[in-house]
């Protein structure tokens, strides 16, 4: 027995469009190759959906419901369902008709289907999203900030309210395409009869023709506008992140909704800092007086100075973590740690004083020094 699209969509004869979109979804929700793991999936889908656009189309579906399904697919193979209109198929090919076909309009299915109600077909379409890059230093990432940038995009056109048109002009039907939107062209070829659809250029599918275009817009509904907007940053924020700005992006059509912006934050490096996610590190100098007998000093960080005890004995090189004093953790409580890396620093000259303390030091561990004759040369000449 051939399952007819009543019984691919699990409806009754009499359903209604509502009905019909319903069990489209369901079968979507449930059939996409997306989230199918059925071998079989991809093939049930494109029955779904091609009984879906036959089922829901007014003149489709009474030609169907005469003809009877196989008669209807047979007829449709000569092109005799179409009326030089929008037909069945469409994107994603044919599934009875066979051959060629792929996944191409998915991304389309998609928004059209989950993106709220109202008719599947000549549905408004939501705005593009738009990008934008913003480059702040780490201590703007550190504090978060709000920032204005200027950005070019295109904006509904006031002069039309983004109809292409001006108000109250004349308009008709499209005789190109009968106010279908789409037009089909049957060829003759060497394997029969093939069949091309295309939106109408005449009309650019919406079915209607203007006497007059907005001459704002030419006609397009959209114009480019400079903006100025203002983002706020969150403290921490690291780069590569996206900040998305909802609705700021490119127009919706016919009052569907806009586009968000996406603006991508840079955070340049620090001479002094250097960031590990939340972590923060810094090379503190410190003498070798210091790290013998341990002090007490202060650590610039991007919330102002803090006190640090260096311990005595200290090495060069060691490592010391201050709790809670790295970056903010944006969506979590709290900040990250601050490390500092101690390098103790070895003087590069010394007055007579200091030489001759350090003789006597290095004598009283027992120390033989070969001196260095240079490091004499630099001491005389600095007298
Ligand atoms: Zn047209
Ligand atoms: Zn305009």
């Amino acid at each position: 027995m051939t399952e007819d699209f009543y019984d691919i969509l699990g409806v009754s004869r009499d359903a209604d469009e509502e009905e019909i979109q319903k069990a489209y979804r369901e079968a979507v929700r449930e059939y996409h190759p997306d989230v199918s793991d059925d071998p079989d999936a991809e093939e049930k889908f494109k029955k779904a959906k091609k009984a879906k656009e036959v089922l829901t189309d007014e003149e489709q579906r009474q030609m169907y419901d005469q003809m009877g399904h196989e008669q209807f697919i047979e007829a449709e193979k000569r092109g005799a369902t179409e009326n030089g209109g929008r037909g069945p198929g469409g994107p994603g090919g044919d599934p009875f008709g066979g051959g060629g076909g792929g996944f191409g309009g998915m991304g389309d299915i998609f928004d059209q289907f989950f993106g709220g109600g109202g008719r599947s077909r000549n549905r408004p379409q939501k705005g593009q999203d738009l990008k934008t890059q913003l480059t702040i230093d780490m201590e703007t990432a550190y504090h978060g900030t709000e920032k204005e940038i200027n950005i070019t995009r295109p904006e509904e056109c006031s002069d039309c309210n983004g109809r292409g048109h001006p108000p109250g002009t004349d308009s008709q039907t499209c005789p190109e395409c009968n106010g279908r939107g789409q037009t089909t062209r049957v060829q003759e070829t060497a394997f029969g009869r093939m069949q091309q659809r295309a939106t109408c250029r005449r009309c650019a599918g919406e079915g209607t023709i203007y006497e007059e275009s907005c001459p704002t817009c030419r006609g397009d509904g959209v114009v480019r506008e400079d903006a100025t907007l203002v983002v706020e940053i969150p403290a921490g924020i690291q780069s590569g992140q996206t900040l998305r700005m909802r609705g700021e992006g490119a127009p919706g059509e016919q009052g569907a909704r806009n586009g968000d912006l996406l603006v991508e934050i840079n955070v340049e490096d620090h001479p002094e800092f250097e960031r590990d996610g939340s972590d923060l590190q810094k090379h503190e100098p410190i003498s070798f007086p210091q790290a013998v007998f341990g002090d007490e000093i202060e650590i610039e960080t991007f919330d102002g100075p803090v006190e640090f005890e260096v311990p005595a004995g200290t090495q060069s090189g060691e490592r010391f973590r201050l709790k809670g004093k790295g970056m903010p953790r944006p969506q979590r409580r709290g900040q990250g740690d601050l490390y500092v890396q101690v390098e103790v620093v070895t003087p590069e000259s010394l007055n007579e004083e200091q030489r001759e303390a350090l003789e006597a030091f290095a004598e009283a561990g027992g120390e033989d020094i070969d001196v260095d004759q240079g490091f004499f040369d630099k001491l005389r000449n600095s007298f």
